[in-house]
């Protein structure tokens, strides 16, 4: 009997957006036509050169991001994922989604990804009033979004996810509760929403409005406010929180998203793409000249994660899922109990109702998932 093969995720970065947004630190940018046909060919090659070392595993999934990854022409995107499927096993009914940015996606482009495999859609929309789209610097409109998403369901795409922003400068709790709304109601409606609150990141145009003073953020009792809102409001439109920031209808969870939580192994394509093979981290370098003359050569920070490092990991990425991490899953992996290792800081949590354990399974309380850092950074540093 042949052996079970392990599971690999793949994810491919595409850095290049139409313009860049107001508070983006993502490695992305525009790009000119050249530069984006010879960024293709240097994936190409980085993913055909590297797949040998893949030959023991299978793939789950693979996920294009960026950057906006429609950015590039659709056939372009469609040769890397041949290029994948041709290299490595991956798996008939593996997830395979594309980040994809409205304003930069027509319906044939649309059909070819369809017809090349890709199985899920991610949409940027953030917001669905047009002054507050412009404040963030995006390069579309309510409209477009609306335009293509009819599209992305008329090909025939029925796993969707649309991404949304609150905390954002000019918004406030009845602005959000439109957004929230209006994208639940969408006919039919995604199955996947992720929900992120603005965080502004030093080196972006925000950052320096906000240093002056000059970024109308809401307070952060408001903040507070949509968090919960969205919390509430999803829920009762049928959609289950499976992590602090992402709703999925009933077994529509992004299996990818869950291979970073849950530790599996992924390897990374493109600048700056991050991997995880057997415990050792390692990335790509974030130069786009170098890769481009090397991609396959562009390896940098190789790091073996000692065991405490492992589990510090496993801590604190299981736990930002609602289900937690599972007891018998760590004693699986380290050979010591959870008990063990975080024993007094479970304790501790658990006393003061931040955390809970139910059937084989340590998770955040609701209470616990409202203050995830705080009890997340206690794990950082075992008992043991
Ligand atoms: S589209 Fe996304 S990746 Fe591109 S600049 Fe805007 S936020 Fe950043």
């Amino acid at each position: 009997m042949s052996e079970r093969k392990k599971e690999l995720e793949i994810y491919i970065h595409i850095p290049f957006c139409v313009k860049k947004c107001k508070y983006c630190d993502f490695l992305s940018g525009p790009g000119d036509e050249d530069t984006k046909a010879q960024y293709i060919e240097a994936l190409c090659c980085e993913i055909q050169e590297k797949s040998n070392r893949y030959r023991q595993y299978e793939v789950t999934s693979i996920f294009f991001g960026g950057g906006t990854p429609t950015a590039v022409e659709a056939k372009m995107l469609c040769r890397v994922l041949a290029v994948v499927k041709e290299r490595f096993d991956v798996k008939t009914d593996a997830e395979i989604t594309i980040e994809m940015n409205p304003g930069t996606v027509k319906k044939e482009a649309l059909i070819l990804y369809k017809k090349a495999g890709v199985n899920r859609v991610s949409l940027g929309l953030q917001s669905i009033h047009n002054e507050e789209l412009q404040r963030l610097g995006r390069i579309h409109t309510y409209e477009q979004f609306l335009e293509t998403y009819e599209q992305v369901r008329a090909v025939g795409f029925e796993n969707v996810n649309i991404d949304l922003m609150s905390a954002l400068p000019g918004q406030d709790m009845e602005s959000y509760k439109k957004s929230l709304e209006r994208v639940t109601q969408l006919i039919p409606p995604p199955e996947h929403i992720s929900a992120y609150s603005l965080i502004i990141e030093e080196g972006t145009p925000f950052y320096e409005k906000y240093e002056q003073g000059k970024l109308d953020l809401p307070v952060e009792e408001v903040e507070r406010e949509m968090y919960h809102l969205t919390k509430v409001y999803l829920k009762e439109q049928g959609y289950e929180r499976y992590e602090i920031s992402n709703y999925a209808k009933p077994d529509r969870e992004c299996v990818h998203n869950i291979g970073y939580w849950q530790r599996k192994n992924y390897v990374g394509f493109g600048i700056g793409a991050a991997s995880l093979i057997e415990n050792e981290r390692f990335s790509n370098g974030e130069d786009l000249q170098e890769y481009l003359e090397n991609p396959c050569d562009c390896e940098i920070n190789h790091q073996c994660l000692s065991v405490e490092e492992q589990m510090e990991e496993y801590m604190f990425l299981g736990l930002r899922m609602c289900q937690g991490v599972s007891i018998k899953g760590f004693y699986q992996s380290f050979g010591s109990t959870l008990n063990q290792v975080y024993g007094q800081v479970m304790e501790k949590h658990i006393k003061n109702g931040l955390l809970e354990q139910k059937e084989g399974w340590i998770r955040l309380t609701e209470a616990g998932m409202d203050v995830s850092n705080y009890v997340m950074a206690d794990f950082l540093e075992p008992d043991i």
